[in-house]
């Protein structure tokens, strides 16, 4: 018994019980455990459909290449995938993300440029645009977009939200996932409101960023917008993956909450898992703990996996510098 390539075994991740972190709150809370992804992160569902995708409509080609900005989980998926098919890999990153993330591409093969953080996103040195750049540049190349490109959301439709609702048999009622690209909540949350319209879906967001205040308002404020330290959620864009009909509401955790509710999974739910998780799991818990019923059913997505912040939140020394210690 054997799989053709590591590409295959993306998907079908295990559904978790949370038993410490959860004290006090009514109801059943789950975590959907992506780091079991070869890429070790949700992104990989993404990665393979957008190139699935681009194949199928003639837009990459044999030998070509795959640009993308990223901050460092979908290029994994991406770089993944363009071994198994034969493409070569440019990603743009910022410079926040870690230096892990950096170094995990490189082992894979990718090229990586780390462009600047703090300019706006249609700034030339941005590392949106300097992506754009390379795809005009560069001759058989294909720029997924994965804020813009509707395979993202349209993977979790047709992988994340079916395998929770066959693993929790349809009893889930409340869905919580950190916000970036939105493919991950809106894929989801799309299939899983088809199956029960009465499933609640809540959004999680980082202090600096638009999403809450455009869920709220339908104003897309500059002044909401800040740098902050954690990776993989919040924006200063709106994505086209972002269909904000289907979050029902965000809620915002700071970078330092997300961190030490990060740490407190590795340490008494043995879930060593990476920034975000943290932001998502502290959120959703802070909904729960006032809105969970003793027969409710909640499903966190957990996006990826601990070694990739070694440097920073799992570095007392690091954690101590930021005064979160
Ligand atoms: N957490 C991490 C660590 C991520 O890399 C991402 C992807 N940006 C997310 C959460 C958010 O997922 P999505 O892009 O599907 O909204």
């Amino acid at each position: 018994m054997y799989l053709n390539n590591i590409i295959e075994t993306i998907g079908n991740t295990p559904l978790v019980k949370l038993n410490r972190v959860t004290d006090g709150i009514k109801g059943t809370v789950l975590v959907k455990v992506e780091y079991f992804n070869p890429g070790n992160s949700v992104k990989d569902r993404m990665a393979v459909k957008m190139i699935d995708d681009a194949e199928k409509a003639g837009l990459l080609k044999p030998g070509g290449t795959i640009i993308e900005g990223t901050s460092g989980n979908t290029g994994m998926g991406l770089a993944l995938t363009a071994i198994a098919r034969g493409y070569k890999c440019i990603f743009t990153m910022s410079d926040k993300q870690s230096k892990e993330k950096q170094d995990i591409l490189k082992a894979v093969g990718a090229e990586v440029i780390v462009c600047p953080t703090n300019v706006p996103a249609d700034d030339p040195r941005s590392y949106y645009s300097i992506a754009r750049k390379l795809n005009a540049e560069i001759e058989n190349s294909y720029y997924p977009n994965q804020y813009d490109n509707l395979s993202n959301a349209q993977a979790h439709y047709e992988t994340t939200g079916p395998e929770i609702w066959a693993q929790t048999e349809g009893k889930i009622t409340h869905f919580a996932a950190g916000v970036g690209t939105g493919g991950t909540i809106c894929g989801t949350g799309k299939y899983l409101k088809e199956q029960n319209p009465a499933v609640v879906s809540v959004g999680l967001d980082t202090y600096g960023s638009v999403f809450k205040k455009y869920k709220e308002t339908g104003i897309f404020d500059e002044d909401e917008i800040y740098s902050y330290k954690t990776e993989g959620i919040g924006e200063d864009i709106l994505p086209k993956n972002v269909d904000f009909d289907l979050i029902d509401l965000f809620i915002k955790v700071t970078d330092k909450d997300a961190a030490l509710m990060t740490r407190r999974l590795a340490k008494e739910e043995g879930l060593f898992v990476g920034w975000s998780c943290g932001s998502a799991v502290f959120g959703a818990l802070e909904y729960a703990r006032e809105h969970l019923k003793e027969d409710d059913t909640m499903v966190i997505i957990l996006p990826d996996h601990g070694t990739r912040y070694l440097g920073k939140i799992y570095n007392d020394e690091w954690m101590r510098e930021q005064g979160w210690l």
